[in-house]
């Protein structure tokens, strides 16, 4: 058995973290959590955290589910692998595919699986340029995405994505992916500018890249319908009904990253819905299992599965563990466990409007809160050293992590991106857990801004 202390320094020997500064990390050392229960995880030390992100906005359904433990066993013991390659399959993503095509828009009726939510937007640009292909245009294959966007940590997720920071690291991104700007009104409406007028410029600058580039040349657009890692950026309700006839105006597929937003997290079973916009892609991970197992699935809309069909020939693409027997089974008692409890409608009627209710009236009159916002169960706080003036505290996102630090010892987690902090808790909160979550984040702001102010 190791000590707290041990465990920490093996970790820091031995164990590479995903966007981690490693001399922090030896100097800090890693919070190790051991365990967890419903909305609660627990550290090595036995402190209780609320968990505010549902791990990485994936644990829909809370810890410790017993009936997602029981598919994974009996599948384990039914058939713990085969593939779906060569016309193979196994049962499990067959009838899951089968529920994801009941559940999606009308027109998406088709499923690729993958691991990651990284994996099926590597596939989705894949797919979207072999469409174009197959329908005799090859020259049209540049994709639209915006400026700050997280799709993935893959070569081809890095390049869809518009985080500099990452760029750079790439040395060297997918050619044809340009980028353009978020629809963030806080930061990037004009004065006087009303919501509904910047949501309907931000699309206009879609359209503009599709002439510059000429839309012969243009495959598609995507984008996360509210993007989570740059910082829960909801875009105006103008704004992807817009995306959506300026896509159709010109022929561009439409591709929604839905790895956050899917399966209940806006309260609709895909944000798609909560958009009233029908994509052609639409790219989910994370809630499908409520990260009990790995597991992606790009949903495919009829007019590319159409052509895949008909045209025929091989799509040369796949992973040893795309419909993965166990992950799929998993995933089937997730969806069973999220309709049973009618979590999807639990968030849109209940918990969504209180929500966003008790960001406004206990965290928004804070000294260092610039705006909070909503949406469904994804929100943000953004942390600014001037109200009225929007000014931000110097340094990159310093601030932020001063509140998110506060935050953890005082028994809630969330997530600090720049100068914001993110909430995506379990579907499974309820009003109390959300009373008790803005007492915390108060507490956090109060003793930030102690410290800050100084
Ligand atoms: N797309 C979006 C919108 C995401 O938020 C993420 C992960 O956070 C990904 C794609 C990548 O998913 P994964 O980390 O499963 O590869």
């Amino acid at each position: 058995n190791y000590s707290l202390k041990q465990l920490q320094q093996v970790d820091a020997a031995h164990h590479l973290h995903p966007f981690t500064d490693h001399k922090e990390l030896r100097e800090a050392g890693s919070r190790i959590i051991t365990r967890a229960e419903g909305p609660y995880i627990f550290d090595s030390e036995g402190n209780e955290i609320l968990d505010a992100m549902a791990g990485l906005w994936c644990v829909n359904v809370g810890y410790g589910r017993e009936e997602l433990a029981r598919a994974a066993y009996h599948q384990m013991k039914e058939l713990p692998y085969y593939n779906s390659f060569f016309k193979c399959s196994t049962p499990t993503p067959v009838l899951l595919a089968k529920r994801l095509a009941e559940l999606a828009p009308p027109s998406v009726n088709q499923v690729f699986f993958g691991s990651s939510g990284s994996e099926a937007n590597d596939t989705a640009l894949r797919l979207v340029r072999h469409f174009w292909a197959l329908e005799g245009k090859p020259q049209k294959n540049r994709i639209i995405s915006r400026k700050n966007a997280y799709h993935g940590s893959t070569v081809a997720g890095t390049s869809l994505g518009g985080m500099e920071p990452m760029h750079q690291q790439l040395g060297g991104a997918v050619p044809n992916i340009v980028h353009v700007m978020m629809p963030y009104a806080y930061e990037l409406a004009l004065p006087g500018e009303s919501d509904h007028e910047f949501g309907l410029r931000a699309a206009k600058a879609v359209e503009d890249a599709i002439l510059e580039a000429g839309p012969e040349n243009v495959a598609a657009f995507i984008g996360e319908p509210i993007m989570g890692a740059g910082g829960v950026k909801i875009p105006p309700m103008s704004y992807w009904p817009e995306i959506e006839r300026i896509c159709r105006k010109y022929d561009v597929l439409l591709m929604l990253d839905e790895v956050i937003t899917g399966y209940g997290r806006t309260g609709e079973w895909f944000a798609a819905q909560s958009f009233g916009i029908t994509p052609d892609t639409i790219t989910t991970a994370k809630a499908l299992t409520s990260g009990y197992q790995p597991l992606s699935a790009l949903l495919v809309g009829d007019r590319i599965a159409t052509t895949l069909t008909e045209k025929g020939g091989e799509f040369y693409h796949g992973y040893t563990y795309s419909g993965h027997p166990v992950a799929c089974a998993v995933a089937l008692a997730n969806l069973d466990i999220i309709e049973k409890e009618g979590l999807v409608e639990r968030v849109k009627n209940d918990t969504g409007p209180y929500f966003a209710q008790a960001l406004r009236e206990r965290i928004a009159d804070h000294p260092l809160v610039g705006e909070v916002r909503s949406f469904g169960l994804m929100g943000a706080i953004e942390i600014v050293r001037d109200k009225a003036t929007k000014e931000r505290f110097e340094g990159d996102g310093r601030a932020a992590v001063v509140v998110r630090d506060h935050a953890i010892a005082n028994g809630l987690m969330l997530r600090a991106t720049g100068d914001t902090m993110i909430l995506s808790p379990p579907l499974i909160w309820t009003r109390e857990t959300i009373d008790l979550a803005c007492e915390r984040i108060g507490k956090a702001l109060d003793l930030a801004h102690k410290d800050l102010f100084a």
